[in-house]
């Protein structure tokens, strides 16, 4: 079953071996795949750290790696896993730590559904907060479970967004798992802080992805206008605010909003 659920363009055996890659640091990015997740797994490829990329794809999650590898020779990983099966984090994640020590941990999986309170049906309900925010909570507890044990700290970055600070019609539910996830990270924080696990919340404003390809023009540039800078963030943007936070040590249970200034 290792085997089956792991994909990657090397042989397991070289991965496990390979000189360049063993003693390099280690970074789970769920929904690496595309988006913020992908600009964030460049980011940290270019810092010198060995990615190990989900998403619920073969061929996507492929084509990422393939990407990456381009960027060095480390041998950065990738593994289908669905965030909303527990069993499913149980096991990969065991499987990633027989790569070595998990030094960063980057929830980026989720998505957006939006409708008004009075349209939701259960199903979307249901699917919006376990991506996001059961998602979230099945991949750090499992996780943690390895820093501990592995006694070097750890950074784990979880992304929340303003609409879990702020509210936003037709993202009650949206706003709800979101938001959900700062309560639970600063808790991680306070609990973790003692083991030198760091646990921290990057709130994008809207970012030019996947995610927002649906608002309408005339919305779109409503909302640019109400951004100081007069636009919408990159994906890149957020993975400069996560290679701050995997590097600053003094920071724990803060959340960082990286909005251009919206005024929503
Ligand atoms: P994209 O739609 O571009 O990418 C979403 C990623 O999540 C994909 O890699 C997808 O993988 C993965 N994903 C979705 N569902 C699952 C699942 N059940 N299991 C595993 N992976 C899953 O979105 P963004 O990059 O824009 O969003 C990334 C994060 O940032 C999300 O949490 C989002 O809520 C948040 N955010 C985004 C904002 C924006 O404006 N774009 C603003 C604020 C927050 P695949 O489909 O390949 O399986």
């Amino acid at each position: 079953e290792w085997y089956s659920r792991y994909y990657c363009t090397s042989e397991i055996s070289k991965i496990k071996n390979s000189n360049n890659s063993s003693n390099k640091e280690i970074a789970v990015i769920t929904g690496g795949t595309r988006g913020i997740g992908y600009a964030i797994s460049q980011k940290f490829a270019q810092n010198g750290i060995r990615c190990v990329i989900l998403g619920r794809n073969k061929e996507t999650i492929e084509n990422s790696i393939k990407n990456i590898m381009m960027i060095n020779d480390l041998e950065h990983v990738g593994m289908v896993c669905d965030v909303r099966n527990y069993g499913e984090t149980v096991n990969v994640c065991e499987n990633i730590s027989k790569l070595g020590s998990i030094n960063y941990l980057i929830n980026a999986a989720g998505i957006s559904s939006d409708n008004l309170v009075v349209k939701l049906k259960e199903q979307e309900i249901n699917n919006i907060i376990q991506t996001n925010l059961l998602g979230t909570i099945f991949m750090c507890n499992n996780i943690v479970k390895y820093m501990i044990k592995q006694k070097q700290g750890g950074c784990i970055i979880n992304i929340s967004s303003v609409i879990g600070i702020d509210g936003n019609v037709g993202q009650s539910v949206y706003a709800a798992s979101k938001a959900g996830i700062i309560g639970y990270s600063k808790s991680l924080a306070k609990e973790l802080g003692s083991r030198n696990i760091r646990v921290n919340i990057i709130a994008p404003g809207f970012i030019e992805t996947d995610m927002i390809s649906e608002i309408p023009e005339n919305k779109k540039e409503i909302i640019k206008s109400n951004t100081a800078l007069n636009r919408f963030g990159k994906p890149e943007d957020i993975a400069d605010a996560a290679s701050y936070l995997a590097k600053a040590q003094f920071v724990t249970g803060q959340i960082l909003i990286v909005d251009g200034c919206l005024n929503i």
